[in-house]
């Protein structure tokens, strides 16, 4: 058994917090790049450059990609031989995020009540936390700050088996269509198929953490992939929705098993400022 101090969690997160509010990561950083070359008319180039700046801006100065700094989303992953000790792991995931976000002045973007008083939690928390336990000794700890102007923009949909591929795609691009300007694009899309009603939403979230120059592992969802990157792109709704040619910058798509009776689909969309970091411990 491997003992893990719970405060390594929690300084751990506190430093991720505020390392991916203000660095666009690489990947997404060339796919800005790359986007920008694709642009031919003058407004969506100069969208697509003033992304670049702010991103680089961003990093130089330490400030915020955005000023919607997200909601905390972890993905804790925990080897079955791992014992934490010093405390709560899920109060050291919280107090991570909330000396994370007060200590790096990100905005609090979090209310204690979804419908009656809204009040802000002035920390940031609750972060929202999916654990599983796995082989090993060891954890891995995944963070995404996901802002809502995309999340507001996703969806759930329960397909009928006979809807198939095609009702797949429709579905995904009708989202983004949905989507438009008010999910600040280029976006990077999470698709999760299979699982329930529930699990494939998680799984489009998951699908966001992916590094964009990997593509899904089996070869006809990677097709599919790149066929819905096309047609979204098609649509011209373009960087920060003036019309250009970079809608995405990348369709990530998670499957899994599901009922015979059901074909779930979920659609997450994130922004360009698709923030998130990973710590193994
Ligand atoms: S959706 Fe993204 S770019 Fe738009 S306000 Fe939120 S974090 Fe910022």
């Amino acid at each position: 058994m491997r003992e893990i101090n719970v405060n390594r969690v929690t300084e751990s997160l506190c430093e991720a917090c505020g390392f991916i509010a203000c660095n666009c990561s690489p990947d997404i950083y060339e796919a800005l790049k790359h986007g920008a070359e694709q642009e031919t008319s003058e407004q969506s180039r100069m969208a697509m450059d003033m992304l670049l700046k702010n991103a680089e801006i961003a990093h130089e100065e330490r400030i915020p990609i955005c000023q919607d700094t997200g909601l905390a989303i972890i993905w804790l992953t925990v080897g079955q031989d791992v014992h934490f000790i010093n405390g709560d792991i899920n109060e050291a995931i919280q107090l991570g995020i909330r000396k994370g976000y007060t200590g790096h002045f990100l905005r609090a973007s979090a209310v204690d009540d979804p419908l009656f008083n809204r009040i802000n939690t002035k920390d940031n928390t609750p972060a929202v936390i999916y654990t599983s336990i796995v082989p090993g000794d060891q954890v891995k700890i995944e963070l995404m700050a996901k802002g809502f102007g995309s999340e507001n923009m996703s969806r759930v949909k329960m397909l009928k088996p006979a809807e198939g591929m095609d009702g797949v795609k429709q579905f995904v691009l009708e989202t983004i269509k949905m989507a438009g300007p008010n999910a600040c694009p280029p976006m990077i899309v999470g698709v999760g198929i299979g699982g329930t009603f529930d699990s494939c939403a998680v799984m489009s979230k998951h699908s966001l953490l992916r590094p964009l120059s990997q593509n899904n592992e089996n070869s006809e969802y990677a097709s599919m992939e790149r066929e819905l990157c096309e047609q979204a792109n098609l649509l011209k709704i373009g960087p920060m929705g003036l019309h250009g040619k970079t809608t995405v910058l990348k369709i990530q798509i998670e499957q899994s098993p599901t009922h015979i009776a059901g074909l779930p689909c979920a659609v997450n969309i994130c922004c360009h400022a698709c923030r998130h970091a990973e710590v193994i411990l």
